[in-house]
């Protein structure tokens, strides 16, 4: 209102910026970013793309720029039969549902995505969220209350932390990846408590994967604990039937839940969960992030249906992805850049670099080059590392993969980080 505004204007916004106030704990934070771009270099969290032309190419600032920073791992955003039906979904059922999936936000495009789940998983349940992060926030804060435990990873992603949160379990984390400290926490606490144990597929900032079978082996050991995997960055890619890494290592019928995202491999937006427990469908009336949300538009559950169905037959793109992450990775190596893992274990190639001056130099001067990765830096980061994150995509053909090397050689000698 006038009157608010004239409230608000009282105070210049140079006194507004010296006064203690709700944002005085992001001082230290703008000051950092302030002189970081200050030296010149170029935002790496304000990058916009104003055209894309593919999966793997954009244009950003006028030039033609290799995409090796997206999660389109299967490179499905511009399949035609995807496109299609988003278009047709647009069409016959407009933008948007404006509703709960509990009140008017079902559709039928809503059950049939939910029916491709079921069948990509070969579950008897699925439930679709509007976010991958809603998904975990969801399924995590449902399942473990007040007085339950959730024991996750130390670098578990930002979701599954929140999931916690708004749940107000109890939470233990053990090491990283490290079944003997899982063990180990899980064996100190009551017996008769429920534990939610939450473990991810593929860790997204170094592409590393969980050794599975061990620790679902350890989890085994004690009572009343069940098992949530985040598939992320794993559905599309790993297993036989593109379902994620506990496709992959075999332990299919020893997780208790699945959450996967449409924003990666499936190349739309949203998220979900699937299971065969016979109670999941009740989760639908408790979930706080299911039911105080609208539900995804027509035209995004189109595209997934469409997409999902597709992941099941793509076999071929998948051995193609691998090869171009082994290629990628033993290029690196070769250049003398520091990775992430030893081995390629995923989609995921990251370069390790000492700081922050250097982190931003070499990701500016890859971009000048005409190649965009993701710059992570702490707190998405583990163990406090600068890091600069390559994911492929199966439409990455070998000359994009060769030109991507022969751009790290040259930014990497030009920064100063390989000789
Ligand atoms: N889990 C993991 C491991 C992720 O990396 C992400 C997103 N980066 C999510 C969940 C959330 O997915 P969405 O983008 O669909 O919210």
């Amino acid at each position: 209102t006038e009157a608010t505004a004239t409230a608000h204007d009282a105070r210049t916004p140079a006194e507004m910026s010296n006064a203690r106030d709700l944002f005085s704990k992001f001082d230290a934070l703008i000051a950092e970013r302030e002189a970081l771009l200050a030296t010149g270099v170029r935002d790496p969290f304000a990058i916009v793309m104003d055209e894309v032309k593919s999966p793997t190419l954009a244009i950003i600032k006028g030039k033609e720029t290799i995409l090796l920073g997206t999660y389109n791992y299967m490179g499905m955003t511009f399949d035609p039969d995807v496109v299609a039906a988003g278009k047709r979904a647009l069409d016959e059922f407009g933008s948007g549902t404006t509703g709960s999936r509990v009140l008017n936000g079902t559709y039928q495009g809503h059950k049939e995505v939910e029916e491709a789940l079921k069948d990509f998983y070969g579950t008897s349940g699925a439930m679709v969220f509007s976010t991958g992060y809603q998904a975990n926030l969801g399924m995590i804060s449902t399942l473990a209350g007040k007085g339950d435990y959730v024991i996750l990873d130390a670098d578990s992603h930002a979701s599954i932390y929140d999931g916690c949160f708004l749940g107000d379990a109890e939470i233990v984390r053990f090491r990283h990846n490290s079944v003997e400290d899982l063990d180990k926490r899980l064996g100190r606490l009551p017996a008769d408590a429920q534990k939610l144990v939450v473990l991810e597929g593929v860790y997204s900032m170094l592409g590393d994967v969980a050794p599975l079978p061990d620790m679902i082996a350890a989890v085994r050991k004690h009572p009343n604990c069940m098992i949530l995997v985040d598939e992320a960055h794993g559905m599309g890619f790993f297993g036989a039937n593109g379902r994620g890494v506990y496709e992959e290592q075999g332990v299919e019928k020893d997780v208790d839940f699945v959450v996967g995202t449409f924003s990666k491999s499936v190349g739309t937006v949203g998220g979900f969960c699937v299971s065969n427990h016979p109670k999941f469908e009740v989760l639908r009336l408790v979930c706080r992030p299911y039911v105080f949300t609208a539900s995804l538009p027509p035209s995004v559950v189109a595209t997934a249906a469409t997409s999902i169905r597709k992941l099941m037959l793509a076999g071929e793109k998948r051995a193609h992805l691998w090869k171009n992450s082994q290629r990628l990775h033993q290029g690196l190596t070769d250049l003398g850049f520091t990775l992430g893992t030893k081995e390629p274990q995923s989609a995921i190639i990251a370069v390790i670099l000492t700081d922050q001056t250097q982190a931003v130099a070499m990701w500016q001067a890859l971009l000048e080059l005409g190649l965009y990765v993701n710059m992570a830096r702490p707190p998405a980061t583990p163990a406090g590392t600068f890091l600069l994150r390559c994911s492929l995509c199966a439409e990455h053909s070998d000359e994009q993969v060769e030109q991507i090397i022969g751009i790290f050689a040259a930014a990497g000698r030009t920064v100063g980080v390989i000789r």
